[in-house]
């Protein structure tokens, strides 16, 4: 629970799994998917022992891709690639639309956390809100749009404009610039502790760690909330 303290003007959120159920809308996009291609055609059991294949390599790439020893293009196939290859497929045609159909219906699959728009509707009025994403531009502003989420934010900053990704402190260095707000007035909303919690509180920033599992942690947020109505009690 947050305790009462009054001076943040600006709140910079995080998007996928702070605000978008990301885990929710992939896993229905899946669904989907593996309903479209008739994967179970193709040797794959069911849709949960692909994606929890899938997640392995998403997972491992998208560290690289962070890390920067990877590149989007390259992120966004190989992961299928990789995936259809410990199934023992061979099949590139298949990787291809699979890869473009998943870029495609993702986004557009709205799943929200609960409480998102009337926390964020009730926060507009108090306070101004940004977003920093490290998510592809053109992917988080479907996201955006489709969840119509586009018009709480002043402001928004992604990795791929920024130049450089959380938790590096140049892109909070860079959203702070563009909101025009100071460090000791701003506070980060997110559900990763390293790349949201831990890069904000290096770059002087007050953090909430958005924990709606609960976990164990050993982190140090300045505040913690389970649920985004949290915030509302707060501001
Ligand atoms: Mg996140």
């Amino acid at each position: 629970m947050i305790q009462p303290k009054k001076h943040y003007k600006h709140l910079f959120f995080d998007l996928d799994r702070t605000l978008w159920d990301f885990d929710s809308s992939s896993k229905q996009t899946f669904i989907d998917l593996f309903e479209q291609f008739n994967l179970k055609s193709f040797g794959i059991q069911d849709v949960e022992t692909f994606v929890s294949v899938y997640n392995k390599f998403n997972d491992y790439y998208w560290d690289l891709y962070r890390k920067g020893e990877v590149t989007k293009e390259v992120l966004r196939g190989i992961r299928f690639q990789t995936t259809f290859d410990s199934f023992g497929l061979d099949n590139k045609l298949l990787v291809q639309q699979i890869t473009e159909a998943y870029l495609y219906h993702s986004p557009r699959n709205v799943f929200l956390f609960p409480n998102t728009h009337k926390t964020l509707e009730y926060l507009q009025d108090k306070v101004t809100l940004h977003l920093i994403t490290n998510g592809f531009e053109e992917v988080q502003e479907i996201k955006m749009q489709s969840s119509d989420l586009r018009k709480y934010f002043t402001t928004i900053v992604t990795s791929e404009e920024a130049g450089v990704k959380k938790p590096d402190a140049r892109i909070f260095e860079f959203a702070l610039k563009r909101a025009g707000a100071e460090a000791i007035e701003s506070i980060m909303i997110g559900d990763d502790l390293e790349v949201d919690i831990e890069g904000a509180r290096q770059f002087g920033m007050d953090t909430v760690f958005f924990n709606p599992d609960k976990v164990v942690h050993p982190g140090n947020a300045t505040f913690e909330i389970t649920d985004l109505c949290e915030l509302c009690d707060y501001f």
